[in-house]
């Protein structure tokens, strides 16, 4: 039982806790807390403690940048880059996406239709800041990266979750989308290469989606493309920006953090129709002024220079698929696809709701990985945060050792349930 102390402190705490959320703008009070972030929070704390954490949770690169890109940034504080930077973005970088964009995705846009962000997460915000009224309808196909739903409710819009079927690869078909479309759909957004499932949208499934989207010219395409370099597809990467029909109702959304290993680096853009691009330079104008002048010439150096290094690190992951889905298809209880690119799997673990370890009980994929932390000190996240309750993510962005080991501590703490 709780000792008197132990009660009024929790009261405090919790009088604390009301008092701020009172004080907090209701735009703040609704937001959910990024669960990848969170669980982040928690592996590291329990690590301080002195547990050895294996942290699967946040979707990081386990790679250095490479050399040749930290030598730009090297010699940008040099060259005296200290200054504030044009709110878009410096005009060699701009280029340098421009270039990438026809070079890598077939998509021509000028310089003038690039911003350059902090990091995709930010270019994403900014977009549907941009494009966004009150009630406007964002159809999301999921499961899909936390963030998104959280952003669109930051807009004021209203998302629409299209679930994926596990038996399609997760993937969201053109009829499912077209069913979906109402006269308030305005945008929709996916990832591809996906997080969380990995799943790659092949071209002939982008043209039919593609093809909705020419069909209802108020809707426009945000594609996340950050995970372009991770495709382990032997068609490999499509981009719907390229299909000239809707090519000015695409926003392509990219970065160098994943392909690049750039996460702290914090550069994303946007290759955009020019009034929504210049929408988006008017909003950083008076939120965040150009991003970090060092990191924007470690970019061009990413942009412009050789992708070896992009190509050793998407082999790794590559192995590391085949090592954490084939020994997760060994537990039982978990349903396993085979992800197409990015850097997770994430099984359906719902044949294992409703177990107990004779203490805790699992009732579903918070409880799963709430406890996995607990006992087996394996951080993940839970795949309810992604809009897919049955399942959890697992980051195969770790040392091959550490994959294989969180493997082992899964499979026994699975077996402690019944
Ligand atoms: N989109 C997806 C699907 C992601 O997984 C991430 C990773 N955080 C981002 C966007 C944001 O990337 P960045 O680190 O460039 O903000
Ligand atoms: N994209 C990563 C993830 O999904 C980074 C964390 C985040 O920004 O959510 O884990």
């Amino acid at each position: 039982m709780a000792s008197i102390d132990q009660l009024i402190t929790n009261s405090i705490i919790q009088m604390a806790v009301a008092e701020q959320e009172v004080r907090l703008a209701d735009r703040i009070n609704a937001l959910e807390e990024s669960s990848t972030l969170g669980m982040t929070k928690k592996a590291r704390e329990l690590a301080a403690q002195g547990h050895k954490v294996i942290s699967l949770s946040v979707g990081e690169p386990d790679f250095k940048t490479p050399q040749h890109i930290c030598e730009a940034a090297k010699k940008a504080i040099d060259d005296g880059f200290h200054g504030y930077s044009p709110v878009a973005g410096y005009p060699d970088l701009r280029k340098a996406i421009a270039d990438k964009l026809k070079r890598d995705n077939n998509i021509d846009w000028k310089p003038e239709n690039i911003v350059v962000s902090t990091g995709a997460k930010h270019s994403l915000a900014n977009v549907l800041q941009v494009l966004v009224n009150p009630g406007d309808e964002v159809v999301i196909f999921a499961p899909y990266w936390v963030s998104y739903s959280e952003m669109v409710k930051l807009a004021e819009g209203t998302s629409v979750i299209l679930d994926g079927a596990f038996d399609n690869n997760f993937k969201v078909t053109a009829e499912q989308f077209e069913a979906a479309i109402t006269p308030k759909t305005k945008v929709v957004m996916f990832a591809s290469p996906n997080n969380p499932t990995g799943s790659v949208y092949s071209e002939a499934e982008l043209r039919a989606i593609g093809d909705v989207v020419a069909r209802h010219e108020n809707v426009f395409v945000v594609a996340d493309e950050i995970y372009e370099y991770i495709n382990f597809t032997a068609e490999g990467h499509f981009s719907i920006g390229s299909i000239p029909e809707i090519k000015d109702r695409v926003i392509t959304v990219n970065g160098v953090a994943k392909g690049h290993a750039m996460t702290g680096w914090r550069i994303g853009f946007i290759g955009a129709a020019k009034w929504i691009a210049d929408g988006v330079e008017k909003l950083q104008g008076q939120v965040t002024s150009g991003t970090n002048s060092i990191a924007q010439k470690a970019a061009v150096a990413a942009f412009n220079g050789p992708l070896d290094d992009a190509k050793k690190m998407k082999e790794a992951y590559q192995r590391r698929r085949e090592l954490v889905v084939g020994k997760l298809k060994e537990i039982p209880g978990f349903k396993v696809n085979v992800p197409d690119g990015a850097f997770y799997a994430f099984p359906d673990i719902s044949a294992l709701f409703g177990k107990s370890d004779g203490t805790t009980t699992i009732h579903n994929s918070d409880d799963f990985c709430n406890w996995l932390l607990d006992q087996a000190h394996v951080a993940t996240v839970a795949g309810s945060g992604f809009g897919a309750p049955n399942c959890m993510r697992i980051s195969t962005a770790a040392a091959d050792e550490q994959l294989a080991e969180a493997c082992e501590r899964i499979k026994a703490a699975v077996a402690t349930l019944s």
